[in-house]
């Protein structure tokens, strides 16, 4: 088959593990017979410096084009104190938004030959980690009217406005749902219902749904007790959904409980745009171009990509199974333990390609 992937580099070690999720995607191409075609998409503060702007006029119509897009990381310090508009952040909300991607997939998973690097009980970190947070992004207080006013006996007073409507907890719940039937068909929705009227909502939208997939196992769990449950025994989770701002919170924690960042990726989806993948990690500005950079999450992004863009779940699995058995080995970057010294980016590239 044949796919075409936008590849937005970005900034700091951005190209550095692109470069190495390339050589991975196209080792992938000669294994199982696909031709993947590249574009390259300026976006970040790269892009500020050449042509003034972090997101060029058209960036959203070539990723558009393609049918997904990996995207390395943006920002850094040099980009600090410009203008609004120059801001490489700002890209990214608008790419977010541009293309219409509602839906964050976030897997937190614990690898096997990593459980010592998790900051959990061993006994904990024993039972395994292995879920994914579904997290609603183009919603939510995040979006909703801000206001900051003057009172006369207060001082200054302001308001952010949580809301959400039917659809747009439809679609997210729909998609958790389908994605609960990919894994072990058991959902946790997320929620503060006993105090939000947006969560009685959210609660009252996903038990409708909930009849539909009698086959998933549903649950609500409240944002406080799931926020502690992620700590107690996060083995108890498989697929999680949730609003954007508790999403937020609780994906950074669930990030947390496995040990590095440097080796988790990331899906932003919505409905017939290409999907975004990236890293979760950022541009790593303090490490970069000195061969440093951990490039795994922005592998194991690529595999999410051939899993949920190009429904290709061997090539995802073989990706996968790659970055355990060079993990198994004891091979680590800098930036968690393993057997020996350190090896670089491209050698890490070079050991998982070679797995496969
Ligand atoms: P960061 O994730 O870039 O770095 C935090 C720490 O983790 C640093 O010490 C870094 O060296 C290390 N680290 C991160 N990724 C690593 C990897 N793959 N291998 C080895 N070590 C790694 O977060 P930050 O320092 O808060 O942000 C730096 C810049 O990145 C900022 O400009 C920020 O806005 C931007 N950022 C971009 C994205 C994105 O592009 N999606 C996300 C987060 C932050």
């Amino acid at each position: 088959m044949e796919f075409k992937i936008a590849l937005i580099r970005g900034d700091g070690i951005g190209p550095e593990v692109v470069n190495q999720a390339v050589r991975v995607m196209d080792r992938i191409g000669v294994r199982f017979g696909h031709t993947f075609y590249y574009t390259d998409v300026l976006m970040g503060g790269c892009a500020t410096d050449a042509v003034g702007k972090s997101y060029p006029d058209g960036t959203a119509e070539k990723c558009r084009a393609c049918d997904a897009v990996l995207l390395g990381a943006v920002g850094g310090p040099k980009w600090d104190g410009v203008s609004a508009e120059k801001r490489p952040e700002a890209a990214l909300l608008a790419i977010r938004k541009d293309l219409g991607l509602y839906a964050n997939l976030r897997p937190a998973t614990l690898r096997p030959a990593l459980k010592s690097a998790s900051p959990l009980k061993a006994e904990t970190a024993e039972r395994g980690i292995d879920l994914m947070m579904v997290r609603e992004l183009t919603g939510g207080i995040y979006f909703g009217k801000r206001n900051r006013y003057q009172t006369i006996d207060r001082g200054v007073e302001c308001t952010d406005l949580m809301a959400y409507s039917e659809m747009e907890i439809e679609r997210i719940g729909r998609r958790a749902f389908e994605l609960a039937r990919l894994r072990r068909k058991k959902l946790a929705s997320v929620d503060k219902a006993n105090v939000l009227e947006t969560s009685r909502l959210w609660r009252s939208v996903m038990h409708r749904l909930s009849a539909e997939y009698p086959d998933v196992e549903y649950s609500d769990v409240l944002v406080d007790n799931c926020a502690m449950q992620l700590v107690r025994d996060p083995s108890q989770f498989d697929v999680v959904v949730t609003e954007n701002m508790f999403g937020d919170i609780l994906s950074d924690e669930a990030s947390m409980v496995t040990g590095s960042i440097g080796l988790l990726p990331s899906a932003s989806i919505g409905d017939g745009a290409p999907g975004l993948y990236e890293p979760i990690h950022g541009s790593a500005p303090d490490i970069a171009g000195q061969d440093k950079a951990n490039p795994i999450a922005t592998i194991l992004s690529a595999a999410m990509m051939f899993r949920y863009s190009f429904h290709l779940p061997d090539e995802a699995d073989a990706i996968e199974n790659a970055v355990d058995a060079v993990l198994a080995e004891g091979y680590h970057t800098a930036d968690f333990a393993g057997r020996g010294e350190p090896i670089g980016t491209a050698a890490m590239g070079d050991l998982i390609v070679g797995k496969l």
